[in-house]
């Protein structure tokens, strides 16, 4: 469970409880809590491909292996191979003659890197990416005194670009959730049992689906009703974020909006792209934000132009996090932190946008309907994963805009496997299932704690790589915790 003294780099080690009759196999990955320097040479940053899925991070590569490992077992041998971004065979899952397991990566830093997107400056030289920033920059200085089509060509012309960059895939990737299936999956192998987890959705629901809405504008403001009428009609509730300082919001409509049990949440404060500039004019702007906060009683923010950095999200104080993408190569501030489930950062839940935004669809991409998010949202579905929406008012004076939500709407307003709920209670509900265990074996298992009474216990299957209802598609918030501080070793008893 600690790094072995005896290994010339730090692994970490899980060993299965051992059934009767049955041997205590183990598996060892390679530890990077100690950052980059503590790491041998063997031990490269890089994106790799495992079976179906892509990742970055770490990986000890080639023969180096069985010298990593010292003494732990015997009869190491590569089991199955990991490329490199150029097809080559770089890095191996290993095994040894007693069955037990190496990966050659540390699951938690792979995780992070998707979590925070720090993977987009894996294989980059810091010269392009300061080319990107300032790219970035200046399109926010230009954007205010930029005639609104000129600003749609740009920003078309800009997504031609964005769309060679080969990951993340739109309008789904999937590599995150094919890892999490093949670690629950290699975990109930060598448990010879399935590995049980806390169900992702309350109550027996397996989706959820989060309606929000980032009002951008004086005009938006004036328009709420263009979304919220169809939502009223079909007995929808949903998040609406404003700029405090942009336009004038009355207490009326904040009341008005909590009355109907929505929920009101900060959009940053001027929607100027200075908000999350920089540190200095972050720091100046927060305490406006904590209050217009306060005065709405809102606990959740989302970012202008979903600008953010991983490090500053947390010290803005709100309970959740609505800035980051499953994947959008589409936005000023492109990339994907690759998860349809919530996670995360310190203490602070991030609830990724996991629809394609309203203004990429109809503005910049031209769809005439909305087949793309429905198609994604059944997607979401079938993977009991999290459809969260971000749709302007501002941009639902465009019909296909207004009629592509409205059919979004009818279609999943009556399905009874859905959890229509809000971005706070998703948030609250995730951190109830991430304070709560499980326990038991042999005759059954139940879970402790807070997520006790709405939570339901689901199962990883040995093979879990393949997709479908049946296979568990846990996310990474428990392999996280079990790669953190080992509380798996409980979970498989
Ligand atoms: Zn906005």
């Amino acid at each position: 469970m600690t790094g072995d003294a005896r290994a010339p780099v730090p692994v970490h080690q899980l060993r299965a409880t051992a059934q009767p009759g049955g041997m205590s196999r183990a598996l060892f990955w390679l530890d990077t809590d100690a950052g980059p320097a503590a790491l041998a040479a063997s031990c490269q940053l890089g994106r790799y491909r495992l079976r179906n899925f892509t990742f970055f991070g770490h990986a000890a590569v080639g023969a180096a292996v069985p010298g990593l490992l010292g003494r732990l077992g015997s009869g190491w041998h590569p089991a199955e191979q990991i490329f490199d971004s150029a097809g080559v065979p770089r890095a191996a899952v290993w095994r040894d003659s007693d069955g037990n397991v190496f990966l050659p990566f540390d699951p938690a830093e792979v995780m992070q890197q998707f979590w925070s997107e720090s993977y987009q400056q894996v294989g980059h030289s810091p010269i392009a990416l300061r080319g990107r920033a300032a790219a970035v920059r200046g399109y926010y200085l230009m954007r205010p005194v930029l005639p609104r089509r000129l600003q749609l060509r740009l920003r078309r012309a800009y997504t031609q670009v964005q769309e060679r960059a080969s990951f993340p895939d739109w309008p789904a990737e999937e590599s995150l959730h094919d890892l999490y299936r093949w670690l629950f999956g290699l975990l109930a192998e060598l448990a010879g049992q399935p590995v049980p987890f806390i169900g992702e959705w309350p109550d027996g629901r397996s989706w959820a689906l989060v309606l929000t809405h980032d009002v951008e504008t004086d005009a938006g403001y004036r328009s709420l009703g263009l979304l919220r009428e169809p939502e009223r009609q079909l007995g929808y509730r949903s998040s609406w974020n404003f700029v405090p300082l942009r336009y004038k919001v009355a207490e009326e409509t904040v009341s008005k909006l909590r009355e109907e049990g929505c929920e009101v949440g900060v959009h940053g404060l001027l929607h100027d792209g200075h908000d999350l500039g920089s540190r200095r004019l972050l720091a100046k702007r927060l305490p406006a934000m904590r209050e217009y906060a306060d005065r709405w009683q809102a606990v959740g923010f989302r970012s202008p132009a979903t600008q953010r950095k991983w490090e500053w999200m947390p010290a803005l104080g709100f309970d959740y996090d609505s800035s980051y993408s499953d994947t959008d190569p589409y936005e000023p501030q492109p990339g994907g932190c690759c998860s349809y489930l919530p996670y995360f950062n310190e203490s602070m839940v991030e609830l990724p946008i996991t629809m394609p935004q309203d203004h990429t669809l109809f503005a910049i991409l031209q769809n005439a309907d909305a087949d793309v998010w429905l198609r994604k949202a059944e997607f979401l579905r079938e993977r009991q994963g999290m459809a969260l929406v971000l749709t302007h008012p501002d941009y639902a004076v465009d019909p296909r805009a207004a009629n592509g939500y409205r059919s979004l709407l009818s279609r999943f307003h009556d399905d009874r496997t859905v959890w229509h709920a809000l971005p706070r209670e998703v948030a609250a509900w995730w951190r109830e299932r991430d304070s709560s265990v499980i326990r038991g074996g042999g005759d059954g298992w139940h879970i402790e704690g807070p997520a006790a009474r709405s939570g339901r216990i689901r199962f990883g299957y040995a093979g879990g790589a393949a997709r479908g209802r049946d296979t568990a598609d846990a996310d990474g918030t428990r392999l996280s915790a079990f790669a953190a501080d080992r509380t798996w070793r409980a979970d498989l008893q």
